[in-house]
């Protein structure tokens, strides 16, 4: 079975992560939403780039937080391709401060946006895979979805209970042709993590450079960053035929970092 001319939704893919798996599909010849918080302008260099590369290539500005913007931005991608065979949900931020100062509003926008977006995505866009008989369900959690780090209280609860959602989701779907399933990145060179760097260094009284050597590639064995052309093929190899009985993992992809 060949991926091309297939349709996928990737949330959070004006940048990092997302952009990378917006990449790797577009040169497998999917169809693509793209989206982000930014607005189309911004992001159109980068549509164009993408959509020379393979298939039809839109994008949706939306705020995920809104439960409303989730089913709209799943509206437009069945309205513009005709259904949506697989959803990445990626968009996520994160905050790093210690609990007892973690700020509330914080708190509630981690879990909007890195938890609760992803039950709505997956809510809006598994009726359309049953009753066509094919899905997949690609959630990227982190390797805090399965370990913790201090002063993420929210990411990491995001994370692990993103973990649990695909866990639910997948055994309610296994026997429809849907695999539900979480990539685990370790530590990615992203703006989402270079913006962390100066507050972790805060938090533990540390240089910014001593973060990067000491805390975030501390725990991951190979010192090296995974890169997003490593998690664009582990996403593709989940929509592969060869994946259909991977369901309900949650696969680290983190140099090693959840072996300790
Ligand atoms: P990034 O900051 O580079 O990109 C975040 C994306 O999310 C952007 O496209 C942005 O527009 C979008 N976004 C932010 N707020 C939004 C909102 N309210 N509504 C819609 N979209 C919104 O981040 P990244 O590092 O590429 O992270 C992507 C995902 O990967 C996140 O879920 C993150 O938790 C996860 N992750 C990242 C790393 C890492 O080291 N970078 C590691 C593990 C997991």
């Amino acid at each position: 079975m060949t991926l091309a001319g297939k349709t996928a939704v990737v949330t959070g893919s004006s940048s990092g992560i997302g952009l990378g798996i917006a990449e790797g599909f577009a040169r497998a010849g999917l169809n693509i939403m793209m989206n982000g918080i930014e607005p189309a302008d911004a992001v159109e260099a980068e549509r164009a780039r993408l959509e020379a590369l393979g298939g039809k290539v839109l994008y949706t500005s939306a705020n995920l937080m809104d439960p409303a913007e989730v089913r709209g931005l799943v509206k437009a991608a069945e309205d513009a391709f005709g259904g949506v065979d697989i959803l990445v949900n990626n968009a996520g931020i994160q905050h790093v401060a210690p609990v007892e100062d973690f700020p509330e509003g914080k708190w509630d926008a981690i879990i909007a946006l890195n938890l609760s977006s992803s039950f709505h995505a997956i809510k809006a866009v598994v009726p359309g895979m049953k009753a066509r008989g094919w899905g997949r369900i690609i959630n990227i959690a982190s390797a805090h979805g399965l370990v913790a780090s201090p002063f993420k209280s929210a990411y990491v609860a995001a994370k692990h209970g993103i973990v649990g959602l695909t866990k639910t989701v997948a055994l309610e779907t296994a026997e429809v042709g849907i695999t539900v399933n979480a990539i685990c990145p370790g530590y990615v060179l992203t703006p989402l993590v270079e913006k962390q760097i100066p507050d972790t260094a805060k938090a533990r009284g540390i240089s910014e450079e001593a973060v990067k050597r000491d805390v975030l590639l501390a725990a991951q064995p190979t010192k090296q960053f995974v890169t997003v052309e490593q998690l664009a093929g582990t996403a593709l190899f989940l929509c592969s035929d060869d994946a259909a009985s991977i369901t309900g993992s949650a696969i680290p992809v983190e140099g090693g970092w959840v072996a300790h």
